[in-house]
């Protein structure tokens, strides 16, 4: 059983991510860009497995979701359409006080200031949009706006009618789309947690209008196994339903994915029942029309969508949190991410006893047989045990040891990362023994 995570734990992991390369601040040579960070090359594999892992629960594993990756740059019909322009804001305050400012619907108490306690002195709410404008073309002004985009949804939207005459696919179907979204946060912070520029893995499914409430409690049920899945420990997640007071005008219902971070529960992801309201928009905006012809029926109808609405980023450091264990090895305490082997940014490591020639060479030919298959590290520096503790410390669920007796018998020791229990396996068996263990 997992502990809640702790704020000393939020701090380990903050550390953790810059000292083995998952997450640096970023332009950190220029002092920092506030609250945006690039991820390394541990971060990078760790990303790019959650989202793998999500692509192919959302779209590789069934006949009914197609892919899509549109332009991040959009005109300002598409967000006016879709009510980003007009309302996609946050209220915003300033502390007459300290002159900090602050999103009103986060403070816990919204007439004390969080940062000099000053008790009524916060301004009138005012509405700050999020979307970051830009100009296209050399001349800025009026008709040369353009938005990037504050999430990939839109572009499933303005695409369902190309999807449609293209794919085949007819309601109940989805268009699903992993891809950077930018809001000009307020108050960004906890990390990556919330960020200005961050990744986003959404799905639009369009239901027939009666199908719609059915479609919703599945997305819920399906999207919250999935973390179970892959090794997100139950205790640490919950579905939380919306109170009417938090549904936005046209959804029925939504309900956030939340994980218990160290300051509290929080929203990993939103499952929302959306009715027609944005096909409705784009039908009325775009003059075309969006509506489905059932041929079997004669029926035509613009069908309901239910969206699940996930953060990359931020369910990466969910699973850094849920996945950090610390262990004491012969009275020496150790790191160890007990990270899910899809999840984990290597699934194993080869490593020679020693850097001699005779073995490196070898062990270079087991790199690349299994290289094939998975993403696999090399490290041929400091002592064996020192190693492994490197690949615990990142995740790597399986060490590869080539040693001396492996010239003679063609066969290496394979040591898991936690029961730490090694096994003697023939290099001839050792895709299989993997591939059995990594599925
Ligand atoms: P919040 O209430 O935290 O601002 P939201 O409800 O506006 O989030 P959605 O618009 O539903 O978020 O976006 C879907 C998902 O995208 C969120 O559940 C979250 O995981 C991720 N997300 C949204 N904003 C950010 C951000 N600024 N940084 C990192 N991830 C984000």
């Amino acid at each position: 059983m997992s502990d809640a995570p702790s704020p000393e734990l939020f701090d380990k992991i903050v550390n953790l991510c810059k000292r083995r390369g998952f997450v640096f601040p970023s332009a950190e040579i220029y002092g920092g860009f506030r609250s945006t960070y690039d991820y390394g090359p541990m971060g990078v594999l760790l990303l790019r497995n959650v989202k793998n892992s999500w692509w192919r629960s959302m779209v590789q594993l069934r006949h009914d979701v197609v892919g899509l990756d549109a332009a991040i740059l959009g005109p300002p019909k598409i967000w006016e359409a879709s009510g980003h322009l007009a309302n996609f804001t946050d209220p915003l305050v300033d502390c007459k006080s300290c002159q900090s400012r602050w999103r009103l619907d986060k403070l816990e108490d919204p007439d004390v200031c969080p940062n000099c306690g000053a008790r009524g002195q916060f301004t009138e709410p005012r509405a700050f949009n999020l979307m970051f404008k830009t100009h296209a073309g050399p001349v800025e002004g009026s008709g040369h706006e353009v938005y990037l985009r504050p999430e990939t949804a839109q572009g499933m939207f303005v695409n369902f009618a190309n999807v449609l005459n293209t794919s085949r696919k007819r309601p109940p179907f989805g268009i699903a789309q992993i891809g950077k979204s930018f809001r000009n946060e307020i108050t960004p912070g906890n990390f990556v947690f919330r960020t200005r520029e961050f990744e986003q893995m959404e799905m639009e499914f369009f239901v027939p209008p009666d199908d719609a409430d059915q479609w919703y409690e599945y997305w819920c049920a399906e999207r919250y196994q999935w973390y179970l899945d892959l090794g997100m420990p139950e205790e640490l997640l919950r579905l939380r339903p919306h109170g009417a007071d938090e549904l936005s005008h046209y959804s029925s219902a939504t309900s956030d994915v939340e994980f218990l971070f160290p300051w509290g529960w929080d929203e990993l992801e939103g499952i929302a029942n959306r009715g027609n309201y944005d096909l409705t928009q784009h039908q009325t905006h775009s003059g075309e029309k969006l509506e489905y012809f059932d041929q079997a029926s004669g029926e035509r109808y613009l069908p309901h969508v239910i969206e699940p609405a996930a953060g990359a980023t931020r369910t990466a450091m969910a699973f850094l949190l849920a996945a950090y264990h610390e262990i004491e090895v012969r009275g020496e305490r150790r790191t160890v991410l007990r990270l899910h082997h899809r999840i984990a940014p290597y699934q194993a490591a080869v490593l020679p006893l020693s850097k001699k020639e005779d073995l490196v060479e070898p062990s270079r030919a087991v790199h690349r047989i299994l290289a094939e298959h998975w993403m696999v590290d090399y490290d041929e520096t400091q002592s064996i045990g020192k190693r492994y503790a490197r690949q615990d410390e990142t995740g790597t669920p399986f060490c590869v040891t080539y040693d001396f007796d492996s010239l003679e018998d063609g066969a290496v020791t394979v040591r898991e990362r936690d029961s730490m229990e090694q096994e003697r396996v023939s290099i001839d068996r050792l895709v299989a023994y993997l591939g059995e263990r990594l599925v």
